[in-house]
């Protein structure tokens, strides 16, 4: 098994070395589409982003195109402003294992929030080094928050505490914060598992993860987390429904397309439609661990609109189950892309 990851690892690396070539080369062909700190902040006013705003933010930052000053800018741009009384928030999440077989939790990766890199991207890494930033405890979910609010959002957002691993957005609903998507496109990432969670959707089907942290107390400790990620295909389906209430802004950051929305609105409608509609969340992949599952779970066949063969017939139903049944035994299936999104991470910095 280990020769495995050492070959992973040495894939992870060279592909990363092939995008950050491919990267830079890209910033050369753009020096047209070269932006400034002040653009960013015309840009955000302009999306609608005020002072006082307490904000989820998600991005691809090369997206944007040549910002002067790189990410720390573009950070700085953030802050300038939703000042003196706003906050930032950037999902800083990290790797977590499929705990099905006891030896699947890496012994050599231990989360620590004060030092573990996230793997969700540049600009993240990048804040979650600055200082006077919170973070939170969670160890898999943990968000980083710079602002009036940080300490409010991040609070209680810790190891096996009960509540929803995505607890920190529902609190940026509940003070009225918006969800700042860039270069994403309607990928409303992070905040749309705690709509999931909100469904009742998210603690369906194992795997469940785990991961080893450090505790209060410094000791190296097990979170063991029922609900994690889920299938998120169809989601960008329901911004329609959002669309239609006239609640999402749309305009350019930099190069960018982006789009601005209340969270709470957010929440409440996806939610709500999960809800009502769960064949909402099923994606149309034979492969997706997780939607196939979720339908026989939930034995939603009856409520599924134009179901298709592998949803009709039993026998198939029962080949997927099977190839299911060892894919969620077999953790190499589950968190190969973390770890290459990890490595990405690290190479970044
Ligand atoms: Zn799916």
């Amino acid at each position: 098994m280990s020769k495995i990851y050492a070959c992973l690892d040495k894939l992870s690396t060279s592909i990363s070395n092939t995008l950050l070539n491919f990267k830079s080369e890209n910033r050369k062909n753009t020096q047209e589409n070269k932006f400034t700190k002040n653009d960013i902040i015309n840009d955000l006013e302009n999306i609608g982003v005020s002072k006082g705003d307490h904000l989820a933010v998600a991005l691809s930052f090369k997206s944007i195109g040549y910002l002067e000053g790189g990410p720390d800018a573009f950070i700085d741009a953030l802050i300038e402003t939703t000042d003196p009384n706003g906050t930032i928030m950037v999902p800083t999440f990290t790797r977590h294992f499929c705990i099905h077989k006891n030896k699947s939790i890496n012994v050599d990766f231990v989360f620590d929030y004060r030092s573990t890199p996230t793997y969700t991207g540049l600009v993240p890494e990048i804040l979650r080094r600055r200082k006077g930033v919170v973070r939170s405890r969670h160890p898999i979910n943990s968000v980083t928050a710079i602002g009036k609010l940080a300490d409010y959002l991040t609070d209680g957002h810790v190891a096996n505490a009960g509540i929803s691993p995505f607890i920190p957005y529902s609190k940026l609903a509940e003070i009225g914060g918006k969800v700042l998507c860039i270069g994403i496109g309607e990928r409303i990432v992070a905040i749309r598992h705690e709509a999931q969670y909100l469904a009742g959707l998210l603690d369906i089907i194992p795997p469940r993860f785990g991961v080893k942290y450090i505790d209060d107390r410094g000791r190296i400790a097990i979170h063991i987390e029922r609900a994690t990620g889920g299938c998120t295909k169809r989601l960008p389906e329901l911004l329609m429904v959002l669309r239609k209430m006239g609640v999402v802004r749309s305009g350019k950051i930099g190069m960018a397309n982006s789009i601005l929305l209340p969270a709470k609105i957010f929440l409440n409608v996806t939610a709500k439609l999960l809800r009502k509609d769960p064949t909402l969340n099923l994606c149309n992949s034979i492969t997706c661990l997780w939607c196939r599952e979720l339908e026989r779970r939930m034995n939603l066949y009856n409520s599924i609109r134009n179901p298709k063969f592998y949803q009709k017939n039993r026998l198939v139903i029962e080949v997927i189950a099977a190839v299911n049944r060892f894919r969620l035994s077999n953790p190499i299936f589950t968190y190969t892309k973390n770890r290459i999104l990890l490595n990405l991470a690290r190479r970044n910095i």
